[in-house]
């Protein structure tokens, strides 16, 4: 079996809009970092988008949200010259390898995952039609992980469960058939969940809740503007609360001025400070920390075509690692010896036929 040179990252996200905070701390921060001493390869989930958007007009969207999402990991400092990025709908082998793991995990171990019916309530879907296609999310995820045989995925948080459960499968598989997979770890940003600017929910791109990094500085300014901070602090000289006040949660993962910070909490505290102020500087901060990602965004869009290159690129290696794994796995399996036994016998019953007859 030919193991890749280095260990292999896989990791990726659902073309379902532009990229935000949540996603650079939780997870792309984690990817950059390791882009050398990693092979890693990213993952334009389209597949997984369909287990909650399927519309045509939903499919319609996934070319331009891919590219966009594109751009936005290249501006936060992704190199495509090490990273490959692909399409998962054009990886024939994953639909494939979903289909045989399906069979390695229960329905009971897929319903208790919290993380699922988070997402269901996100997109509005109830019980009644809860896709098949989303307990099966994480099925999915195992196909994509083990597909490459990555040793690693950084993730967020809220996908913590799901790497769990592709750990259960690959082990099962390798119990039931033979040692293909190794056993992948999570490993979880920094800031494992960030809350959205509304202090209740994990940022997300679907709750209107983001900053996203494609997001101009006066977007920025505007949002942190209307950020949710102590609901009680009606006047400035009342003391407020810094725990838990996303304001300065911002501040403390994304202003490198910690004496800044520091001061700006002892005056909050003892009601010194006013709220404009407080946010004035975390707008400051979070622009200071998006403009390279925006400059470098802005050289990469220049280059009409490029992200499509980088995808097509991406797409193509892609289709060569997952063939190699699949020949692998249906070695393993012995799914193939099946149709070999039935050929070798057609052909000798052909032959049988051939041979000239005793006359
Ligand atoms: P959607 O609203 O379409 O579900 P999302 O914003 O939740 O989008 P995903 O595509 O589901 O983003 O997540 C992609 C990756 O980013 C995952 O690894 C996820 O854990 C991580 N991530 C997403 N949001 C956050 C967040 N607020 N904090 C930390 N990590 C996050
Ligand atoms: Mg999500």
């Amino acid at each position: 079996m030919d193991t890749p040179a280095r260990k292999r990252i896989l990791t990726g996200d659902r073309p379902t809009g532009r990229l935000h905070l949540g996603h650079y701390v939780g997870s792309l921060a984690n990817r950059v970092r390791l882009q050398d001493e990693y092979e890693t390869i990213l993952i334009i989930a389209d597949l997984h988008t369909l287990t909650t958007k399927n519309e045509k007009a939903d499919i319609e969207q996934i070319a331009d949200n891919a590219r966009g999402m594109v751009l936005d990991y290249l501006g936060a400092g992704i190199d495509p010259a090490k990273t490959t990025i692909y399409l998962q709908s054009a990886i024939a082998e994953v639909y494939e390898l979903n289909t045989l793991f399906e069979n390695l995990v229960t329905v009971n171990r897929l319903s208790r995952l919290p993380s699922l019916k988070d997402m269901a309530r996100a997109a509005n879907i109830s019980d009644d039609s809860f896709p098949f296609g989303l307990l099966g999310y994480p099925v999915l995820q195992a196909a994509d992980i083990l597909l490459p045989r990555a040793h690693l995925v950084p993730v967020g948080k809220d996908n913590e469960a799901h790497v769990e459960i592709t750990r259960e499968i690959a082990r099962r598989f390798n119990g039931q058939y033979g040692e293909v997979f190794p056993i992948p770890e999570a490993m979880i940003g920094d800031t494992p969940t960030l809350v959205g600017t509304d202090g209740k929910a994990k940022m997300s791109k679907s709750l209107g809740n983001a900053i996203l990094l494609s997001d101009d500085a006066a977007t920025v300014t505007r949002k942190v503007r209307g950020m949710y901070t102590d609901p009680n602090r009606i006047h400035a000289d009342i003391p407020g609360t810094v725990e838990g006040n996303p304001v300065f949660t911002y501040h403390d993962i994304f202003n490198p001025n910690r004496e800044e910070v520091e001061d700006l909490k002892v005056r909050y505290r003892a009601g010194k400070v006013g709220d404009v102020e407080v946010k004035e500087k975390l707008a400051a901060a979070l622009n200071a920390f998006l403009d390279p990602i925006r400059e470098r965004m802005e050289r990469c869009s220049a280059d009409t075509g490029r992200v499509d290159e980088i995808i097509h690129e991406g797409t193509l290696r892609m289709q060569q690692i997952a063939r190699e794994t699949l020949r692998e796995v249906r070695k393993a399996m012995g799914l193939d010896r099946t149709l070999t036994r039935i050929r070798r016998a057609v052909e000798r019953r052909r032959k049988a036929q051939e041979a000239p007859r005793p006359a």
